[in-house]
């Protein structure tokens, strides 16, 4: 089974619309959708959910009040305030660090996993869906993400695909780590601006650090000359394989606010074609 991850450095590359895109042109595959701090890939593909699971990732203090004598111990001891005057715990205080249980001398104190978000696995036209979504506040996204890959990995061997395109979550952090773990290859989307060639030399560190075979794809390329050829001449000097430039085109807006992809809606654009031919060469460069 091969593994894809798409990354960029921060949001607002494309690399949604592209990873849409791809999933399109692969016709049956599983994507797993790893922004799990703001999904957006179901609005453009539009999975119809069938499995539902609970992602317990953190946990809460629970007050037993009938052992509480109300010394205020557990509420001195909290630095995250999460403890009331009247000695009850504030859900989206408390960070589950367990101090007030420790301190408590009536043992009034345990710590109990509580719902951090839910992980999906959804039927959609080109194969089926792996994603989730974290409640506000949450953090652990990386364990989430986690879940979401393995999620992904089950429903391709029940239902004998042999693809998964992972869409990565923005930055560098340990989300994006967890997305990128024993894939065969991580296609970086980037723009041709100077915030997005800094991004880029980020996430390229990060692949490297990771061994997987870096790959990327310059979107809107030709909204700025000069810096397309700065990128094209890093990664020549990095030997990072380009495997293409897609330009800025209005009908990639124009699908999106159809909730559709721009190969689905102008599947004979130039700007289609031009992700048909990177993703065509992907799919040699990961066989
Ligand atoms: S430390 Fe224990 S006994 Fe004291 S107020 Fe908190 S819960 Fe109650
Ligand atoms: S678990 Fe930590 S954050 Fe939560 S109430 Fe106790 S001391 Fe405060």
């Amino acid at each position: 089974m091969k593994q894809l991850t798409i990354l960029s450095g921060k949001g607002g590359t494309g690399k949604t619309t592209i990873t849409a895109s791809f999933a399109v042109l692969a016709k049956n595959t599983v994507v797993a959708d790893c922004d799990v701090d703001a999904p957006d890939l179901h609005m453009l593909l539009h999975p119809e959910v069938i499995e539902t699971h609970e992602f317990k990732g953190s946990k809460i203090a629970v007050i037993d009040k009938t052992k509480c004598t109300n010394c205020g111990l557990c509420r001195e001891n909290c630095r995250f305030d999460a403890i009331t005057e009247e000695i009850n715990v504030a859900p989206f205080a408390c960070e589950g660090c367990g101090v007030c249980s420790y301190v408590c001398p009536a043992d009034a104190i345990t710590l109990s996993e509580r719902i951090s978000g839910y992980a999906y696995v959804s039927k959609i036209n080109y194969g089926f869906m792996s994603h989730a979504l974290l409640n506000p506040g949450e953090a652990n996204s990386g364990k989430l993400v986690t879940l979401v890959r393995q999620n992904a990995r089950i429903a391709a061997e029940k239902e004998n695909i042999h693809l998964i395109i992972i869409d990565g979550p923005p930055g560098i952090g340990c989300p994006v780590m967890a997305s990128i773990t024993g894939v065969d290859a991580g296609l970086v989307i980037t723009e041709p601006t100077l915030s997005g060639i800094h991004d880029l030399k980020r996430v390229l560190q990060l692949l490297q650090h990771f061994k997987v075979k870096p790959l990327v794809c310059v979107n809107m390329y030709d909204i700025n000359m000069g810096n397309i050829e700065k990128i094209l001449r890093f990664c020549r000097e990095n030997n990072v394989e380009v495997v293409g430039k897609i330009p800025f085109s209005p009908e990639v807006t124009e699908a999106m606010v159809n909730g559709a992809t721009v190969v689905e809606c102008f599947p004979k654009s130039f700007v289609s074609n031009e992700i048909a031919n990177v993703w065509e060469k992907i799919v040699t460069l990961i066989q």
